[in-house]
């Protein structure tokens, strides 16, 4: 059987040192994927997945961004895609949803890198690769933040005085943006719940967020200016006294470079147990016995739980919640810790039906009864990213 790619897109997640893509027919049903990494160092190398699913490594040692793409672009060109997709992390106050690049977006693209000093010039070098090598083809960018634009004044900005937000932007911007819309979407899809729906989403991977959406409209979430606010993660401490910077400087005297590595690098899961970023590794720590994986296991879902339960104010109903991302998706045991501490909901839960749910499909596991559904749903960013670019291209069938 010849599998066949019909009007595909191509979608370009650029990091600072990798480049995720993936090429998506136009119904879904079949693409092709990889992974740039390691780009700039001896250990360059692109990992392909072909059409039929069989993988090649290709070495690239030194090479750059447009190098790369333009491998990408060249292992992909027989299959015509139609357009290009390109994650963005940040859209400021400017972009509420995915617009086609012209040179005023790409210019405002870097000139967010005030907001997004690691990711939005990775972004940018990626659309410029593209537009070297296919002058001609259209190419969209998809912003982290553009979902949550609907987030209204009251929960977006921070109590600090009016002249910072109106002069230098400071509010809460939000992240995870096409994760939380497309898990929610999906979850309004498949609930037998009338609409309107309100939704809990939890986007449990290496970076964690939550949030409250009504409506198909995010009303509130718990990162903020920068991805470093609300839960714990990986790396990445979440919400810390701000009054801990002073101190560390006073006591320490660490500098601000390095109480911001500290809390981005070297916190979180990775901090509390003094052992790993990974939640598997945690886990079977914690399973073997070490008191630091323990306390870092029930501070993650305490956490999450706690957010949980604030974000449910933003929301008129609560119709359920929504786990996804690496840890939402695969870890039944800190769904189930997270949902235990969800003590005054009156949600009942299938335990049984939680632990049984089969990695990488989507499923439900609150008892009958229960007020509140509880779902899991593996996010698809790439998905949501190509239909958004066919959206603002007018493609969409
Ligand atoms: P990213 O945010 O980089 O996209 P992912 O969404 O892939 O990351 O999530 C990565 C996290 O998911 C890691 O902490 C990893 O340990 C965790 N994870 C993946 N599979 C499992 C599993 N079966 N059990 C527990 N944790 C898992």
């Amino acid at each position: 059987m010849t599998i066949t790619l019909t009007n595909p897109t191509l979608v370009l997640n650029c990091g600072s040192s990798s480049i995720k893509y993936a090429l998506i027919s136009e119904d879904n049903n079949t693409r092709i994927t990889g992974l740039a990494e390691n780009l700039g160092l001896d250990t360059a190398r692109i990992k392909h997945t072909r059409l039929d699913g069989s993988k090649e490594e290709i070495n690239i040692a030194g090479g750059s961004h447009k190098l790369a793409l333009q491998k990408i672009l060249a292992l992909l060109e027989q299959y015509k895609p139609i357009a290009v997709g390109h994650r963005v992390v940040h859209g400021g106050r400017e972009f509420s949803s995915a617009v086609q690049v012209t040179p005023h977006v790409l210019k405002e693209v870097k000139r967010l890198k005030i907001l997004a000093p690691l990711h939005n010039p990775a972004n940018a070098l990626g659309i410029e690769a593209v537009n070297a090598i296919y002058p001609e083809m259209p190419q969209v960018v998809v912003f982290d933040t553009a979902f949550h634009q609907t987030v209204p004044p009251v929960a977006y900005r921070y109590a600090i005085p009016k002249a910072l937000y109106e002069e230098e932007r400071i509010r809460r911007y939000g992240f995870h943006g096409t994760s939380h819309a497309y898990v929610s979407d999906r979850a309004s899809q498949l609930t037998d719940a009338p609409g309107p729906h309100g939704w809990l989403t939890a986007h449990l991977g290496n970076g964690c967020s939550a949030a409250a959406i009504y409506d198909g409209k995010s009303l509130d979430t718990s990162m903020g200016l920068t991805p470093l606010e609300g839960l714990m993660m990986g790396t990445r401490s979440g919400d810390i006294d701000p009054g801990l910077h002073i101190h560390l400087k006073r006591t320490l005297g660490m500098s601000l470079e390095e109480i911001d590595t500290m809390l981005n690098k070297q916190s979180g899961l990775l901090g509390v147990s003094g052992l790993s970023n990974d939640m598997r590794t945690i886990e079977q720590a914690a399973n073997e016995g070490n008191e630091d994986a323990k306390l870092a296991l029930e501070m993650f879902c305490y956490r999450a739980a706690k957010y949980l339960a604030s974000l449910s104010c933003a929301l008129p109903i609560l119709t359920g919640i929504v786990f996804t991302g690496g840890i939402g998706e695969n870890a039944d045991k800190i769904r189930h810790n997270i949902v235990q501490i969800l003590r005054h909901f009156d949600i009942q839960a299938d335990w049984d039906k939680n632990a049984a749910l089969i990695r990488g499909n989507e499923g439900r596991f609150d008892a009958a009864g229960s007020e509140v559904q509880l779902w899991v749903i593996p996010t698809d960013e790439e998905y949501r990213i190509a239909q958004e670019t066919r959206e603002a291209l007018g493609l969409l069938s």
